[in-house]
């Protein structure tokens, strides 16, 4: 288990969690800034960012692992309690999210504070994931507001989130796990890294889109052109 100190204050000693998770093919200041908004609002001690190997849901990125690896490194930089987690991309095979909460479960301890984070898009795709009623057992889920993207929730995912949702910050955690927070990020972005991808390829500007690190790492290899 890993030694860890929570700093939300005496008396609350479980370390609050959050995995972010994508295909971060490249990462942008959509994630980042959610990120950094995330653990503020839930006063997170830990955000993993966690670039996913062969996603399954997803087509595979034109980029190597490596690369949307180290370009998520560049943009996290050094901004506190953000990390980059390579851990699904050591992994053989596909990244399910259920073994990649457990593991963090597994390192943070029983009453350790597991957050997943989805923003709205992957939200209303949560009931096609592989056992999503294990990721409630692991986690509370977190859905972040994305501009353009909004429910009705399908019916089987209605189901599957009944009576978990919480109110605020403070109700979800009174528990480890198993709840649905939605929350709208005072920051919302209209990016995504589609949109970003399109713009490379066309050769026009994504100047404040992304982190400068990012952009000169994309530029200095020829990335998506
Ligand atoms: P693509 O356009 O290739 O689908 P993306 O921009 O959605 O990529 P992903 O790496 O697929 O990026 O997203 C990882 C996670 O971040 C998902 O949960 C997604 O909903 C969320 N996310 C992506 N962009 C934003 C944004 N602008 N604001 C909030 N959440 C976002």
């Amino acid at each position: 288990m890993v030694r860890f100190v929570s700093e939300h204050g005496p008396g609350d000693t479980a370390p609050r969690v959050a995995m972010f998770g994508g295909t971060f093919d490249p990462v942008h200041l959509g994630h980042l800034r959610s990120a950094v908004e995330l653990r503020e609002c839930l006063a997170l001690d830990r955000v993993h960012m966690m670039p996913a190997h062969v996603p399954p849901h997803r087509e595979a990125p034109g980029v190597s692992a490596a690369q949307r690896l180290a370009m998520l490194e560049a943009g996290i930089g050094d901004a506190p309690g953000l990390v980059a987690d390579a851990q699904e991309l050591d992994r053989d095979g596909p990244s399910y999210s259920g073994e990649t909460l457990a593991s963090l479960r597994r390192d943070y301890g029983e009453r350790a504070r597991l957050v997943m984070s989805v923003g709205m898009d992957a939200f209303l795709k949560l009931h096609q994931w592989r056992e999503p009623q294990r990721l409630f057992e692991l986690a509370h889920v977190v859905v972040i507001d994305r501009p353009g993207h909004r429910g009705p929730l399908p019916d089987a995912l209605a189901r599957l989130v009944e009576g978990r949702e919480a109110m605020d910050a403070e109700a979800l955690f009174r528990r480890p796990a198993g709840g649905v927070l939605h929350l709208r990020l005072p920051s919302r972005m209209a990016i995504s890294a589609t949109g970003l991808r399109a713009r490379l390829a066309e050769g026009r500007s994504v100047r404040y889109l992304l982190p400068e690190a990012v952009e000169d790492y994309i530029r200095s290899r020829n990335l998506y052109r």
